[in-house]
């Protein structure tokens, strides 16, 4: 065989066994190695010692960060988290050659460039080194992909209450601004809205603080402190605090002696009695034992360990229940 066929012969078993090795060792499988998804090509060009030169081309595919390449016999591999396949090794044969290479490709998105020295090989007594000179990609670069918005579970949660107004105020108990989390469906917005107008009529002095309600589009509301909602998810609940004696805008338990039990129960009166849509009406979760009345509920039992839950000594949890309407 003449030393320039020999010599395509050696590199073709070189960019083989080169690209095994160093894909085996080096590489780590990598998702987003997958934005280098696509088919390249390069060049390599070899200068023997006898004075001959050329150049060799070899191509390669990456699939879902996955390296193969087929020169001669396929190989596969990893791309690196930084996107630089690496391979290098020695490969003898014949007893009268042998070659060392290295190969480094970096790979950017829809830039790539391949570097390194490619080979050096000895045979017959000459010497033939190579360097790759180009890696393009001969596909386009997969289309970048912008996470859309994540879809609103409950669209219809899209009215909201102003964040004052008046006759009340906001609080917000568990983090997050006070103001994003006051969407309902029109309809639970216009029940509390006819809360909030009734009790300002009977007792304009006392402004009601509205907590949360739900996240617009119904998204779970923001929490920085437990007990976290569980409802307030689909836009028909209002936390509304009890009334203090002093009349101002902090918040209190119904254990408390700032606590005023005659204006709480008159403010459950009027949530009881608000107009709700045909198959809704209106209930309270509140735990003072002293306010009997139909619609108005206790914090059950922790179901874990038995005890006597305590989430709504200091608020007034204001729902819409029945078959006809979004609840919790
Ligand atoms: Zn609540």
């Amino acid at each position: 065989m003449p030393w320039h066929m020999r010599r395509v012969t050696i590199f073709l078993a070189v960019a083989a066994i080169g690209l095994t090795f160093g894909l085996v060792v080096g590489a780590s499988p990598s998702r987003a190695a997958g934005s280098y998804d696509g088919s390249y090509a390069g060049t390599i060009s070899w200068q023997a010692s006898d004075g001959s030169s050329g150049s060799l081309s070899f191509t390669f595919g990456i699939t879902d960060g996955r390296f193969s390449a087929d020169v001669g016999v396929p190989v596969f591999g990893n791309v690196h988290l930084d996107g630089s396949v690496d391979a290098g090794g020695l490969v003898t044969g014949g007893g009268s050659y042998g070659c060392t290479f290295s190969i480094k490709l970096t790979l950017s998105g829809a830039q790539v460039t391949g570097a390194g020295s490619f080979a050096s090989c000895t045979a017959d007594g000459g010497e033939a080194h190579g360097s790759i000179v180009n890696v393009r990609r001969t596909s386009a670069p997969p289309a970048a992909t912008t996470p859309s918005a994540p879809k609103a579970p409950h669209p219809e949660v899209n009215a909201q209450l102003p964040c004052q107004g008046v006759g009340y105020y906001s609080y917000s108990p568990r983090g997050g601004s006070a103001c994003d989390v006051k969407w309902a469906t029109p309809q639970f917005l216009a029940a509390l809205n006819s809360i909030i107008a009734t009790w300002y009529a009977l007792h304009p002095d006392v402004p009601l603080g509205i907590g949360d309600m739900s996240k617009q589009g119904g998204t779970p509301p923001p929490c920085n402190k437990a007990p976290c909602h569980k409802a307030h998810q689909k836009g028909g609940d209002a936390d509304i605090r009890p009334i203090r004696t002093d009349k101002g805008g902090e918040g209190v338990s119904y254990k408390s002696k700032a606590y005023d039990l005659e204006l709480t129960r008159d403010l459950v009166g009027v949530i009881l009695n608000a107009p709700a849509p045909t198959g809704c009406k209106l209930n309270v979760i509140f735990n003072d034992p002293r306010i009997k009345l139909n619609g108005v509920r206790r914090d059950p039992k922790d179901k874990k360990t038995g005890k006597q839950l305590h989430i709504h000594d200091d608020h007034l949890h204001v729902m819409f229940v029945g078959s006809q309407c979004l609840t919790g």
